[in-house]
């Protein structure tokens, strides 16, 4: 793998993995759970089932410091 920033070979690769389903925030939840009251529940519910685990990795150039998105 080669830096495109600056061409170097000296890349370091990192993978992180992440609950997607927690990336919101706790005033968003406690929003919905305003908004959707008795039907809050059955959201839980359903989104439990709908957690994502996501990978991402990323590279990070030891050269020059540059970092970037792998898909
Ligand atoms: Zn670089």
């Amino acid at each position: 793998m080669v830096c495109p920033h600056c061409n170097s070979e000296n890349v370091q690769v990192n993978t992180t993995t992440y609950n997607k389903s927690q990336s919101r925030s706790f005033l968003w939840n406690l929003i919905m759970k305003v908004i959707t009251s008795g039907l809050w529940l059955i959201w839980m519910l359903v989104r439990k089932k709908k957690e994502v685990l996501v990978t991402q990795t990323t590279a990070v150039c030891q050269n020059c410091g540059y970092s970037w998105k792998i898909k």
